[in-house]
């Protein structure tokens, strides 16, 4: 997932366009097929005691119904787009194709999706122009059990000879999901699928602060992201004085690399900040318009993190020991695994230190592997500032994942004030000068 926001350069020629032009894009980046009967779980989270509005404090709302919510719509990257999807639409954006022409106005707030697991979206100012653990192997300990018992259904000849999926599947997983869909097994002419835990997202502890879930790495920054985007460009007075565009990226295939036509390793958040400066300024712009743009653009990697584990405590560095419900974790890694900079970081604590938000730094031990994010593949593709962070939590990558809702609401706030005042902290800042 990445947030960014890009700065579009001044024109060099009167634009044909009356408003001022905007100077900047902010992007963050992970969506539904199919919402049937999957198991409920809104009662769970909604009716929730830790949920409920405290009137005796003067805290900002917390969005972590909406997360366990989220999650509880989000079993695979398909259902978290259209569930994205489906919220971007409600918040009044406007869906966009790749294969068509973009119009894009200042003002506006757009997104499209690519192969349906990948979803990008954005706002444009009005006056813009790893760990040790236990090592499943993959063949032998992940076989799903589907039945023990099934009478064989024999196929004839002509099946065999034809494209249908009866050849290459077992006639009961066909015969389930023609139920599930509401069509014939023939009909079926290929599939995708996965298998996820159907365990409702909650709250638990003590003090009920953890969130248990599937899916928190990577839906938990998704969420946050989607969250401060929609809740930043709500209104237009919002983006009135905005002079760069707000954008959250979020892509399918990072756990497994990234490289994928619908991954952070395809071109997508290039050719969008292209299409969009296109859109926006024709030829006014002058030489270099797009890389001009990108040089003055920022980008949030946002990752989950591995929280200190209490009977873990040797699996990180003695000084950086992130820990839950203490804000979001900044990543530095000089092999560059992260793409954190001293720059980077000092810009997205600013912004902490402004709004008295908690952060913690990690740097992995010296002999140990580090892990990696779309940060680097982004910085090192698109060639833009990038720092690499994510929320603490513990059990990553397991079916059921653990973090704190502190460090939620507090991650929405850090994305939602990096909306907000991006430009302004970046005009301060003076580099290559
Ligand atoms: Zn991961």
């Amino acid at each position: 997932m990445a947030l960014l926001r890009l700065h579009l350069p001044r024109p060099l020629l009167s634009s044909r366009r009356s408003p001022a032009l905007p100077s900047a894009l902010s992007a963050s980046a992970t969506s539904c097929l199919w919402r049937g009967r999957l198991p409920a779980s809104r009662l769970l989270c909604s009716s929730h005691p830790a949920l409920a509005p405290d009137a005796s404090s003067a805290a900002p709302p917390s969005i972590v119904a909406g997360l366990l919510d989220y999650l509880n719509e989000s079993w695979t990257q398909f259902h978290a787009t259209a569930e994205a999807k489906r919220q971007l639409l409600d918040a009044g954006f406007k869906l966009l194709s790749e294969s068509d022409d973009w119009d894009l106005q200042p003002g506006g707030r757009y997104f499209f999706t690519r192969n349906m697991s990948c979803l990008v979206a954005f706002a444009i100012g009005e006056n813009t122009v790893n760990t040790d653990g236990f090592k499943p192997n993959l063949e032998t300990h992940l076989v799903p059990l589907l039945a023990t018992k099934h009478e064989d259904t024999p196929t004839n000849s002509d099946e065999k000879s034809s494209n249908s999926t009866k050849v290459t599947h077992h006639p009961l997983l066909l015969q389930i999901l023609s139920e599930e869909i509401g069509c014939d097994p023939d009909e079926i002419i290929g599939m995708e699928l996965n298998v996820c835990d159907t365990q409702p997202s909650c709250l638990g502890g003590g003090n009920n602060e953890f969130i248990y879930s599937g899916r928190l790495d990577n839906l938990a920054s998704c969420y946050c992201a989607l969250r401060s985007l929609m809740d930043s460009s709500k209104m237009a007075e919002q983006l009135s004085n905005e002079k760069a565009i707000r954008m959250v990226a979020m892509f399918d295939n990072e756990e497994v690399g990234s490289d994928s036509m619908q991954g952070a390793g395809a071109p997508t958040m290039f050719q969008a900040m292209r299409r969009i400066i296109d859109s926006l300024m024709h030829q006014s712009m002058g030489e270099g318009a797009l890389e001009r743009a990108i040089h003055s653009s920022f980008l949030v990697s946002a990752d989950m993190a591995h929280a200190l584990h209490p009977n873990y405590a040797e699996k990180h560095e003695e000084c950086h020991r992130p820990e839950l419900q203490k804000g979001l974790v900044i990543k530095h890694n000089a092999n560059q695994r992260y793409a954190t900079s001293a720059v980077t970081a000092f810009l997205f604590k600013e912004i902490a230190r402004i709004h008295n938000l908690p952060v913690q730094e990690f740097v992995v031990r010296n002999d140990m592997g580090c892990g990696s994010t779309i940060g680097p593949i982004l910085a090192s593709g698109v060639g833009i500032r990038t720092v690499d962070c994510g929320i603490p939590q513990l059990s990553m990558h397991s079916v059921r994942e653990m973090c704190g809702k502190e460090d939620v609401d507090t991650t929405y706030r850090h994305f939602k004030a990096f909306f907000e005042m991006f430009s302004d902290i970046d005009r301060k800042l003076n580099v290559d000068f």
